[in-house]
This record gives structure tokens, sequence and C-alpha cells, in this order.
């Protein structure tokens, strides 16, 4: 059957996710090469048979730190010498910006990658990236630029589109419609800014709406081809269409650097975004930092709170005072951990991801681009990252093919499932990327990186919320109302961690 076509069958309107529909027979076949599922999904049910567990580790500290995604290292960065400990669940550090090693080498299995920052970006960022050597001022341009810059990806092999079966060069062509769309976008060039917390405050009201409601009224082309473009941007960074994220969180989308103006640096490491955790990490205490650490209650105690943890490894039970709280974990378990701390986060609508990393020993010449968007998906799949773009893209011989699936909030649930259908996953994933570069893949070995909560989509009225302070019990991560940003993510933690 021709491979759209077999796709629009299987997956289209069906309230299932992909790997449970009827399958094409190759979907049968079990793989040859090891396939590895990362998914922290099943970590709450540990907690079922928690209490039967006796205390045997008792700590004390000044601030805990729950989480050990990039805002909760970037606020244990920002604490210093002083006394904190830092719990994660995962193995590693990094959370949706950590990567998977295979025979020593690492692939991101989450995000991938960032931009050059213009000078009016948020300082503390920008100064915690200068120290940790990771960006220099360039007087000529006046803005940051990436030091490492064999991990930036040539102009010419950024991306390249594919759509009713062939390659353009990018998602948006320039056509009336789109010039029309830049031209009412122009004003915005220069005020849409990184952290969005320090969005000037006569734009904020662009929170309110919609951004379909914006290109309304803007009179910007509805024909559904033009439109399934836009949304395929807003879902491919937002994990939502131009119907769900609010017109700031759009507008942002095309006005954050002078796209327009002056060529903008993108920088993309083969480590993915734990490049930028790497460098965070490396001037972390390590004996400050537990992973593998479950924390599953918080409640106040004094002035301050007592706090379980499981450490999984052990199946032991850790009861932490502390004097104050960083939660930097995702907040839809937040009700669940801290049953009497008021969370003001319960509108926040999570995007589910999976992220699929396949290694090949095969040389990809003939790929070329580093993302290779796909349109045309029905199943979630938006496209892959080409490692051979990158730099070490050659990495020890062979290749990393990145796939990335943002998922329907309703087929949140049966990602319990992956695990049991993961070769029908890699299958599908190789389906779709054999078929835009028109040859078979053969792979060595495959990750799949299951993610419930990825992102906060930034729905209206999500940013620029003020909440009530709560003593020393503080917020950071990208889903604080902020943009699934690297940038909003680092600058929450280190707000967090500055406001002790
Ligand atoms: C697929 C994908 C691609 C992306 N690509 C990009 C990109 O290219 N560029 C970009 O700028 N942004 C990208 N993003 C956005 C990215 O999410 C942010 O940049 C940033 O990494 C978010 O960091 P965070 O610390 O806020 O949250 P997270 O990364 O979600 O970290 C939260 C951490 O808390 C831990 N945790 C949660 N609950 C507990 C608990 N009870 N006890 C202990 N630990 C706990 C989790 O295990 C996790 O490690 C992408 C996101 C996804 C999902």
């Amino acid at each position: 059957m021709e491979r759209r076509k077999f796709i629009k069958n299987t997956a289209l309107g069906l309230s299932v996710p992909f790997w449970l529909t009827s399958c094409h027979s190759d979907f049968l076949n079990g793989n040859d090469f090891p396939i590895s599922v990362s998914s922290l999904a099943q970590s709450g049910h540990l907690i079922k048979n928690v209490l039967n567990l006796r205390i045997s580790k008792k700590r004390q500290t000044e601030t805990l730190i729950v989480g050990g995604g990039l805002a909760g290292i970037a606020a244990a960065h920002t604490l210093n010498y002083n006394d904190y400990l830092l719990l994660e669940l995962d193995d590693r550090y990094g959370g949706s910006s950590s990567a998977n090693d295979y025979q020593g080498v690492a692939v991101g299995r989450g995000a991938h990658y960032d931009l050059a920052y213009p000078a009016n970006y948020g300082e503390e960022v920008l100064k915690m990236f200068e120290q940790l050597k990771i960006i220099e001022y360039q007087a000529w341009s006046d803005s940051w630029s990436f030091k490492d810059r064999q991990h930036l990806i040539p102009a010419a092999r950024r991306q390249q589109c594919f759509q009713n079966g062939d390659f353009r060069k990018s998602v948006m062509p320039i056509t009336e419609a789109s010039k029309k769309l830049m031209e009412v976008l122009r004003p915005f060039e220069g005020r849409m800014i990184l952290p969005t917390r320090l969005t000037p405050v006569d734009i904020q009201y662009l929170d309110k709406m919609t951004f379909n409601s914006f290109l309304n009224d803007q009179n910007i082309d509805k024909h559904p081809d033009f439109r399934k473009l836009i949304d395929y941007q807003m879902l491919d960074d937002y994990g939502g269409t131009s119907q769900q994220v609010s017109a700031l969180a759009g507008i942002h989308y095309y006005t954050c650097r002078p796209y327009q103006k002056q060529y903008v640096e993108l920088f993309s490491a083969p480590e993915g975004n734990q490049y930028f955790a790497n460098k965070i990490h490396q001037q972390l205490s390590s004996h400050k930092i537990l992973n593998q650490h479950l924390v599953y209650h918080i409640e106040k105690k004094g002035a301050g709170y007592l706090v379980n943890a499981l450490d999984i490894i052990q199946n032991q039970r850790l009861e932490i005072q502390t004097d104050a709280i960083i939660y930097a974990g995702q907040k839809h378990s937040l009700p669940y951990i801290a049953p009497k701390i008021y969370s003001p986060f319960n509108e926040n609508v999570y995007a589910p991801w999976m992220v699929v990393n396949i290694l090949t020993k095969q040389k990809p010449n003939n790929f070329g681009f580093w993302q290779n968007e796909y349109l045309d998906s029905e199943s979630g799949f938006l496209g892959f990252i080409d490692s051979s773009v990158q730099y070490q893209g050659n990495l020890k011989g062979l290749h990393c093919l990145t796939g990335y699936y943002c998922l329907k909030p309703e087929h949140r649930s049966q990602l319990l499932t992956v695990e049991d259908h993961k070769d029908r996953i890699v299958n599908e994933t190789l389906s779709y990327i054999s078929f835009m570069i028109k040859k078979p893949i053969r792979p060595e070995a495959a990750f799949i990186n299951v993610m419930g909560h990825a992102m906060s989509v930034p729905t209206p009225h999500y940013l620029f919320n003020t909440y009530p302070e709560i003593g020393n019990f503080k917020f950071a991560g990208a889903d604080t109302g902020r943009l699934p940003l690297l940038f909003e993510a680092i600058d929450s933690g280190i707000m967090a961690a500055q406001s002790l």
C-alpha cells in the first residue's frame, strides 16, 4: 500500500494512538536490533507500596530542589555554595533536555537546539551563559553568539520540508500570504523577547486571545493549506495549534529574533540541549544531587517543610527537613505530592511527546539536512533530525536519526503501553523516514523516550499570571506560565533561587 494512504487508513480520526491501530504486515516483524524505552510514567505507581517501607535515611537542608531539568539545575547553580539538595527522579539530569548514551556516544532525546540571543534578552541567563563560556558578546551585531562554533548548523543545511511526497526548502514558502503575514508581524520585531516576563506591558494583551483570532482579525489568508503551515510551526515549538496557543506565543515564534534583518545562528550539538545541561551541571557539587529519587510527599512543618522521597534503587524512604522548596518538577502532580500547598497551575494543558533515536551505520550523505519536517502526518510524527549535519555527525561510525511525535493529550494514558509496542513504534518511525529519503534504513539500535507531560501549551491567559506568594515554596520550570523554551526554563530556575 502506498505509504501516505496507509498512514491515513490506520490513524486518521481514531481515538487511540497509532501503535494500537490495525497494522501493516511489516509492523508484525520483530526487530533484530535492541530497542530501549525510557518512560517515567510508571514511577507514580512505585509509591503505592512506599508507606510500608521504614524511613531509613533522614537529611536536613536549607533548600530542597525538586527536579533536575534545566530549571532545577539552573536554580542549583544560582544557589551555588549555599546549602541545598536536588532530587531527580530520572537516572540522569536534563529532563526534556537530556540525552541517551549509546556505546559512549550521547544523542539528544528531547530538546535539540537554540538560536543566538539578541542583546535585549534577560541579563540573568545571558550572564550565566557567558560565565559558563557558552556565549560571547559581539559588539558589531549587538548580540550574543555561541562559542562552540562547530555546533552551528550551516544556513544552507538547516532544514527541508516534506509535503505531498516532495521536499521543498522551508515549511512556509514565500507567497503573497506569507508576505502579508510577515508584514503584519513586522511591528513586533525587537519587542518579543525572552524571558517573556520582560515582555512590554503594552503588548501583553496578545496573551488573551488565540493566535488564530489574531490572524483572522488581521485578514491573514484563511486557506486551510496556508493555516496548516502555521499550525505545523506552532505544534513543533509549542505542542498546540494556532487555535490553541495565544497570539503572543504565535507572534513570538516569528519575531523573537531579527530573522528578517540579519543572519541568526542556529546551535545544535549532537547531544541536543543536554549540551547546556552539561555546562551547568559541571559546576554543581555532585554530593548535593540525588538521582533516581522520587519526591512523593511534601507538607508544611513549622517554618519549613517535611519532604518524603523514595530512593528507587535502594527501595528506601528518605525524609528531608527543609527551610525552603524550589519545585521544578512538572506541576500536574503537585496536587498529589503537596495536597495542602496551593497550586496555581491547574489550568496547564500538557502536550505529550515521544522521541525516537535511530542509530545506523549507513552513511546518510544523501539526507543532507539537519531538520527534516514532515507535514502530512496523522499520527503526530513531525519529522526527524539528522545528526550527520551536526559536528561529530559521524558519531564513532554511527549516525543518529531522531524522529519527533507530538501526541494528542487524550492519548497520554496509552503511553503506558509503549514498552509493549516498541517494535511497531520504531518501525513506524523507520517507515516515515525511509519514505522521506526514499531508501531503507538498517538500524543498529533504537531508543524511545516517552514524555507524558513534556510541555505546557501556551494557551490564552497562560503567561503573565501573578501568583500569590506562598512563603518559601517557590516554583520553577518552563511550565510556570512561560513558553516551552530553554531560555525560559533556565530563567525560571534563576528567578526562583534569587527570590529565596
Ligand atoms: C520533545 C521536546 C523538544 C523540545 N525542543 C526544544 C528545543 O529544541 N529548544 C528549546 O529551547 N526548548 C525545547 N523544548 C522545551 C524544553 O522543555 C525546555 O527547553 C526545558 O528543557 C524544560 O525544562 P524544565 O526544567 O522546565 O522541565 P523538564 O525538562 O520537564 O524537567 C523536569 C524534571 O523534574 C523531574 N521531576 C518531576 N517530578 C519529580 C518528582 N516528584 N521527584 C523528582 N523529580 C521529579 C523530571 O524527571 C524532570 O527531569 C522541547 C521540549 C520537548 C518535550
